[in-house]
C-alpha cells in the first residue's frame, strides 16, 4: 500500500463526499451523509475515522469498515481505483470492483396466451379448481392471489401449475415461475428459458431503504412479509442483479434459506454479503423446514427473533473450524 498523509485522506474524503468538519482530535471528519440525505445540507452527521475509515452515520445508522460502499454508490471508477491503490486498509476484506449489470431483458418474456388470474378464474375447470385448492392448502389467501397476480394456464407445459409472475421496478413483466401442484410431476418448478442473472423477482414490491428478506422460492416469499425476494434457488451469485442491488442500496438483509442450508449455504452467503459491508441477520427456519411451510405469523416471529449477535460469533467460529478441517484434508 502506498504511503499517504492525513491531508491526502481528508482531501480524498472531501472529493467523494463534500466539505467536512474536522473534529478537535484531528482524527475524525464529519461530512453530510449521502445515504439519509438530510434536507438541511449543513448537517454533517456521517463520521469517518481518517486513519482506519470506520464510517458511521449518527442519523440513519449506516456503518461500514471502509469507504468502498460509499464509493460504489456515490463515487466513480477512478475514485475507486485511487482508493484501492492508495488508501484501502491492507486487512480490509472488501471487493473494490464496479460490476456492470447485464441489460434488462424484460420485454422478451410473456405469459402464456391463455393466462388467467386465479382469483377470477372459473372453478368449473377441474384443473383451475385443483390449483386453487393447492394454493389454499399452502396458506395463500384471496388477498395474496390478487397481490401476487397469481394465475393459471391450460397450455400443456403450464397446466396444473401455479404461475407467479414477476415485475421489474417499473412494472414490466420480467419473469415468471410455475410451481407444479402434483407431487409426481417432473420438474417441481418450470420457468421461461431465459437467463435469470438480471432478474430481481418482483422488484416492483421492494423498498430498498428497508431490510429485505431473502428466501429461496416464490412460495417461501409469500410468507416472508412485504419486503421479501425469492432468489429462485439457494445460491446468490455476486454478479447477479439482486446481489448488486443489495450492495448498491446498502440494504440490510435477513437471510431465510431453507433449514437444510442452516450450516452450509446460509453462513456462506451471510459472510459473502458481509464482505461487502451488508448488514445481515439470519432467520432460524429449522422449526418449520422452510418459510413456505410456516404461517405468516410464525415466520414473522422467527424474523423478530433474528439478531445478529446471537448468530454471528457462532457462525464465524463454525466457518473457521470448517476451513481448518478442510486444510487438514
Ligand atoms: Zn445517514
Amino acid at each position: 500500500m502506498a504511503v499517504w498523509t492525513t491531508s491526502d485522506k481528508l482531501n480524498f474524503i472531501e472529493r467523494l463526499l463534500g466539505t467536512g468538519k474536522l473534529a478537535h482530535n484531528g482524527r475524525d471528519i464529519a461530512v453530510r451523509c449521502p445515504i439519509c440525505d438530510p434536507s438541511d445540507r449543513s448537517k454533517k452527521k456521517l463520521a469517518i475515522t481518517v486513519e482506519a475509515d470506520f464510517v458511521h452515520c449518527w442519523v440513519c445508522g449506516f456503518k461500514a469498515r471502509s469507504l468502498v460502499t460509499l464509493i460504489k454508490k456515490f463515487g466513480t471508477q477512478s475514485l475507486m481505483s485511487e482508493y484501492r491503490d492508495k488508501f484501502l486498509p491492507a486487512d480490509a476484506n472488501v471487493r473494490c470492483t464496479f460490476i456492470s449489470l447485464e441489460k434488462d431483458r424484460s420485454g422478451e418474456i410473456k405469459l402464456p396466451d391463455d393466462f388467467k388470474l386465479l382469483a377470477v378464474a372459473s372453478d368449473a375447470d377441474p384443473d383451475v379448481k385443483a390449483v386453487k385448492r393447492y394454493c389454499n392448502n399452502r396458506g395463500l389467501t384471496r388477498d395474496d392471489l390478487w397481490f401476487f397476480k397469481i394465475g393459471v394456464s391450460n397450455e400443456p407445459r403450464w397446466r396444473r401449475r401455479v404461475i407467479v409472475p414477476s415485475f421489474d421496478a417499473s412494472g414490466a413483466l420480467n419473469y415468471f415461475v410455475a410451481r407444479a401442484i402434483d407431487p409426481a410431476r417432473h420438474h417441481k418448478y418450470d420457468n421461461p428459458d431465459v437467463d435469470r442473472v438480471p432478474i430481481i423477482f418482483n422488484e416492483i414490491n421492494i423498498d430498498w431503504t428497508k431490510r429485505v428478506v431473502l428466501c429461496e422460492g416464490a412460495f417461501d416469499s409469500f410468507k416472508c412479509g412485504e419486503n421479501a425476494i425469492p432468489m429462485l434457488g439457494s445460491d446468490l451469485n455476486e454478479q447477479s442483479a439482486l446481489f448488486n442491488a443489495i450492495v448498491a442500496h446498502s440494504t440490510p438483509v435477513a437471510l431465510a434459506l431453507d433449514a437444510d442450508m442452516w450450516s452450509t449455504k446460509t453462513p456462506r452467503l451471510a459472510s459473502k454479503l458481509m464482505e461487502y459491508d451488508v448488514n445481515v441477520v439470519i432467520v432460524d427456519t429449522r422449526k418449520f423446514i422452510d418459510p413456505g411451510s410456516a404461517s405468516k405469523q410464525e415466520f414473522n416471529q422467527a424474523l423478530e427473533n433474528a439478531k445478529e449477535s446471537t448468530w454471528s460469533s457462532s457462525f464465524f467460529n463454525k466457518l473457521e473450524r470448517a476451513s481448518k478441517t478442510s486444510m487438514k484434508l
